[in-house]
C-alpha cells in the first residue's frame, strides 16, 4: 500500500473542514447533517465533533461502486432519511469523484423541500466531473487514483485503516480472495 495521506495529515484536514463549515453556518443556526453512506462513517463521525452549531444528524445510504474500482449504476435508499422539509442541510461524503452521488442527492433532498442543501467531502478527485455541481467544501485535492481507507472501501474492506492509501495492484487481487472469508 502506498500512503498517501497519513493520520495526523487527514486529522488536520478534518479541522481544516469543520472550521469552514463553522464559519459558514455560525455557532447559532440549526443544520440538518447527513452522512452518506458508507463511505464516509469515519469521516462523518470525527467531523460532526468538531462542529459547533446546533445539529440533527442522520444518515442516507448510497451505493455507486458496485463491488468494483469502477463506477457504476447509482443505488440510493432514502426510505429511513431524517425529514429535511424546511431544513438547512449538509451533505456530508467521502469523496467527489465524477460527482454523480452528491449530484443526485443534492436534487433529491432539494425535492423535500429543504431550505437549503451543502456538500462536505474529504476528498475531491482531480479528473473531468460528469456533472456541473461542485462541493462547497473539501478537506484535499487528491490525483485521479483508486483510494482506500479512513471509511472508503475495496469490496467493503479497509475503511478501518487510519490512513488513506492507494492499493497496490496485488493487493487488489489479494482483496478479492479475502473479501470472501
Ligand atoms: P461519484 O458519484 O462522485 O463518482 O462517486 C462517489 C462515490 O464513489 C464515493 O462516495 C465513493 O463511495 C466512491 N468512490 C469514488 N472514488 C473512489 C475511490 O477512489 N476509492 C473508493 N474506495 N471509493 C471511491
Ligand atoms: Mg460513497
Ligand atoms: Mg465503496
Amino acid at each position: 500500500m502506498r500512503i498517501l495521506l497519513d493520520e495526523e495529515q487527514l486529522q488536520a484536514g478534518v479541522e481544516r473542514l469543520a472550521t469552514e463549515i463553522d464559519r459558514f453556518y455560525g455557532s447559532d443556526r440549526p443544520v440538518t447533517v447527513i452522512a452518506v453512506m458508507t463511505g464516509s462513517l469515519v469521516l462523518f463521525a470525527d467531523l460532526i465533533r468538531r462542529l459547533s452549531m446546533p445539529q440533527r444528524v442522520g444518515v442516507i445510504q448510497a451505493s455507486s461502486y458496485r463491488g468494483g474500482t469502477e463506477s457504476g449504476q447509482l443505488d440510493v435508499s432514502s426510505d429511513m432519511m431524517i425529514d429535511v422539509a424546511d431544513r438547512e442541510v449538509l451533505l456530508v461524503d467521502d469523496i467527489f469523484d465524477t460527482g454523480k452521488t452528491l449530484d443526485r442527492l443534492t436534487g433529491l433532498i432539494k425535492e423535500k423541500g429543504a431550505k437549503s442543501v451543502k456538500t462536505a467531502v474529504l476528498l475531491h478527485k482531480h479528473r473531468q466531473h460528469e456533472v456541473s455541481l461542485r462541493p462547497d467544501f473539501v478537506a484535499f485535492e487528491i490525483p485521479d487514483e483508486f483510494v482506500v481507507g479512513y471509511g472508503l472501501d475495496y469490496l467493503d474492506m479497509y475503511r478501518n485503516l487510519p490512513y488513506l492509501a492507494v492499493l497496490e495492484p496485488a493487493e487488489i487481487e489479494a482483496t478479492e480472495h479475502k473479501s470472501k472469508q
